[in-house]
Formats: structure tokens, C-alpha cells, sequence
């Protein structure tokens, strides 16, 4: 019988909040801070894999998810002068993998948030978390604890980055992205794919299927445009009006998303980092989700990742002695996270770069990547996020949605 403890989560993002849950049906008491107001989701849509969607299965809550977000069968990207085609990712490729969930950050948000809310796990708001000593949490003038295991899921920047055995090294990444939540449009797109258009890899255009924010709402799509953040300043100067017809000259589809938006206001700069921690655990503390490794979304697996910590740290704590359970969840994370964090590395310039080279070389390379077996079906099990088979590990089962 595991040891019940007492442990804090830090963050209620995507990863402290599934962690909490995990933690509490396995009969830990957990108790949640978040430093905003009221807890709340930021940004718009990602893909849930096959992956972050087993965990949402083993929670109970892949049919809350799954009713709220749009099945994706591939994703697409072309060049926007040429047409031709620079990215073709099928699910399919590779029988039983399951399918991507294009979904609102809400959405994620508000099933998980409300499994906290009716499992009864306590959340603090408005509690920023500035320290951490001797397994005390200072929250500005304030003390909590001592608790017997504190769980960082405070993202890329949390304050308690440099607590771990081996803290990473953090490395901004040149590109980052505008994003907005625009209503759905049929025309000109599919609503089983994650469309993208290129020019070079200097501009990527992507709208993204992410089914509705709440039950019986509208459906939606994340529309986003990369932009190098030294650029983004300039970008704004520049005014809206010349922005959109740029984007409406290379991909005259997304007209009535960009009449929707209406300005910069309506659009988030997203900035990226990429960072790993070597060891993401310390004395009493564990990293999870962004706050262990986080990256560019080029290969969209940031909130499955930490849906798979989750599930690791509470497979690694029914082990009674900490110190082991906390090496040991080091362990079970390892290679899967190190091999994604390395591959989004070396990809991202080949879609967000302003190389001339890496787009010819990816323009010549993609056509047999995406025809010659086994290549396709590699891609397609990088994608779903099931390289190293992770389910496995972490004793989860496949789910189909
Ligand atoms: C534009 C963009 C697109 C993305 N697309 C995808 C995708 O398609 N698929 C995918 O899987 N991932 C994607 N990601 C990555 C994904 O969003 C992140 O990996 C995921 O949100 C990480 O979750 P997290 O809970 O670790 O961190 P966060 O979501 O950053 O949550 C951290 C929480 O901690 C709180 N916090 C921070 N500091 C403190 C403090 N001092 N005290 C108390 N609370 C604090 C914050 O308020 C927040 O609520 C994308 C990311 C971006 C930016």
C-alpha cells in the first residue's frame, strides 16, 4: 500500500492540475496554488495525442474531452506560391495509433479544472509561489507547509527552475507565434486536419480544428502566424490592414478569419523556450510539464508531455521510500522526454527559420518521408507522441476516439 503524503502542486496549468488529480485518486492529500485570481486557462488550441488522451482516459475524462474537441486525421501543410507539399502526416499510416483531439485550451482547462473542483481538491488563487525551504512554500508575505512533496508545474519560467538536481539550460527560440480563436469555417478547409501554409520556413500560416470551448458552443479553430519576436514590434507598427492582406494574398481561404480578428488585440504573442532538465527532481520537489521541458509547439506534444509526467509521478510515488519514487520518475521519463525534446530542436528550423537551405532540404525530403514506407509510419508514431512506447511504461491503454 503506497504511503499517503501531503503534497503541494504548484501551478494549475495543464500539468498541476492532471497531477493533482492523478495524486488524489491515488489517496494522496494534494492541495493546489496558482498564482492568478481565479484559475484560467492561456492561449487557444493545441492537439491532443493519442498519448495526452490515454491519460485523459485513465483520469475518467476522455469523453468529456473527446465530446468537446474535433478528431484529426492528418496534418497538412503546402507551399503557399507553389502549392506543393511540404508536410502530409497521417494517423492512419500506422494501424491502432488513434487519432490526434484538436481542442481549446479551455476545454482542457475546464474538464480538468472541474474533476479538481468535484474531487474536492483544495486550489488556492492569487497564491504566488516566490520560494520554497525546507519544504515550505512562500507565497509573498506568507508560508505554506511543510508539505512532504511539492510538485513544480509552475511552466518555463517558474521560480523554482533552479531547485532541481540538474536544472536546465534555457535557450529562447528566435521564432514565436501570434495566436487567436477565430469560428469555424468549412470553406477551403478540412475539418479533419491541422492546415498549414508556408513560404520558406520564414512564414507558416496554420489553422487548427479545435471543436468548442463549452457544451453546445460555436465551433472553432486556432488561427496562428509565426513571426521571429525581434520582428513583432515592427510587425504592429506596421497596422493590421497590411498584415492581413499579406496573409490573405498567400492563403485568400482565411479572409473571413482575418475580417473575425479584426486586429492585433485579438491575437496572443506566444514566445518559446526551449529547456530541459537533466534531473527534473530535487529534496521534496518534483518538476512536471513546462517547468521540466518545454520547447517550440512545432511537434505539438507540450500539454501531452505533461499529461505523461503526471501519470509517471504517480506511478513512481506507490513506492513507499520518496527518495526512490522521485528517481524513479526521473527515470521513467527520461528517454521519451530527452528524444522529443531533441527532435523538436532539431525540427523547428525546418518550419521556423529563416534558413534558405533547411526549406529545400525539407521540401525534397518530405515527399518520400510521407510515401516511402516505413517512414510515414514513423512520422505518424512521432506525431502521436508513442515513440519509445510510453503507454507502455506508464501501464496505460490505448484509447480510440
Ligand atoms: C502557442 C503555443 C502552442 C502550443 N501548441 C501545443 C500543441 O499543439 N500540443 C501540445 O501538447 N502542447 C502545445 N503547446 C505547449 C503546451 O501549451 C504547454 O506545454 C503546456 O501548457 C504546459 O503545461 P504546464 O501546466 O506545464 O505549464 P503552463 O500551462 O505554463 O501552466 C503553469 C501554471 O503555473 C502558474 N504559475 C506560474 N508561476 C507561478 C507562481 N510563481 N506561483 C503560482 N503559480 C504560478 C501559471 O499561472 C499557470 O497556471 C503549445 C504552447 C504554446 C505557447
Amino acid at each position: 500500500m503506497p504511503k499517503s503524503l501531503d503534497i503541494a502542486i504548484a501551478g494549475a496549468g495543464p500539468a498541476g492540475l492532471a497531477t493533482a488529480l492523478s495524486l488524489h485518486r491515488d489517496g494522496h492529500r494534494v492541495h493546489i496554488f496558482e498564482r492568478f485570481e481565479s484559475a484560467r486557462p492561456i492561449g487557444s488550441g493545441l492537439i491532443l495525442q493519442p498519448t495526452g488522451q490515454a491519460v485523459m482516459g485513465e483520469l475518467g475524462l476522455l469523453e468529456a474531452i473527446r465530446a468537446l474537441g474535433r478528431p484529426l486525421d492528418r496534418l497538412i501543410g503546402h507551399d503557399a506560391h507553389s502549392g506543393r507539399t511540404v508536410l502530409d502526416m497521417r494517423y492512419a499510416a500506422l494501424p491502432r495509433l488513434g487519432r490526434g483531439l484538436g481542442i481549446h485550451r479551455a476545454a482542457l482547462f475546464s474538464v480538468l479544472h472541474g474533476a479538481v473542483v468535484e474531487n474536492g481538491i483544495p486550489i488556492s488563487t492569487g497564491a504566488e509561489i516566490t520560494a520554497l525551504e525546507g519544504g515550505v512554500l512562500e507565497l509573498g508575505g506568507r508560508r505554506e507547509g511543510p508539505f512532504d512533496l511539492v510538485v513544480d508545474a509552475m511552466g518555463s519560467n517558474s521560480p523554482l527552475r533552479g531547485r532541481v538536481r540538474g536544472p536546465a539550460r534555457r535557450r529562447a527560440l528566435p521564432f514565436a507565434a501570434i495566436w487567436g480563436t477565430v469560428p469555424w469555417v468549412d470553406d477551403g478547409f478540412d475539418g479533419a486536419a491541422l492546415m498549414q501554409r508556408y513560404v520558406r520556413s520564414s512564414v507558416m500560416i496554420g489553422v487548427l480544428p479545435i471543436g468548442r470551448q463549452t457544451t453546445g458552443g460555436p465551433d472553432l479553430a486556432a488561427f496562428f502566424w509565426s513571426v521571429k519576436a525581434d520582428d513583432y514590434d515592427s510587425l504592429v507598427r506596421a497596422g493590421y490592414g497590411a498584415w492581413s492582406a499579406r496573409v490573405a494574398g498567400l492563403w485568400p481561404a482565411t479572409a473571413p478569419h482575418l475580417a473575425t480578428l479584426g486586429d492585433f488585440g485579438s491575437l496572443s504573442l506566444a514566445r518559446y523556450q526551449h529547456q530541459t532538465a537533466a534531473v527534473p527532481v530535487g529534496d521534496g520537489l518534483a518538476a512536471v510539464g513546462d517547468a521540466a521541458h518545454s520547447t517550440s509547439p512545432q511537434l505539438g506534444q507540450g500539454a501531452n508531455m505533461a499529461l505523461l509526467d503526471a501519470r509517471a509521478l504517480t506511478v513512481a510515488l506507490r513506492d513507499p521510500d520518496l527518495g526512490q519514487a522521485l528517481e524513479r520518475y526521473a527515470a521513467l521519463r527520461r528517454s521519451h522526454v530527452r528524444l522529443y525534446q531533441a527532435m523538436s530542436l532539431a525540427l523547428t528550423p525546418f518550419y521556423q527559420s529563416e534558413s534558405r537551405f533547411l526549406p529545400i532540404l525539407r521540401d525534397l525530403v518530405v515527399p518520400i518521408a510521407t510515401s516511402v514506407p516505413p517512414l510515414p509510419q514513423f512520422l505518424a508514431a512521432l506525431v502521436a507522441g508513442k515513440l519509445l512506447n510510453p503507454l507502455k511504461q506508464l501501464g496505460l491503454s490505448a484509447v480510440r476516439i
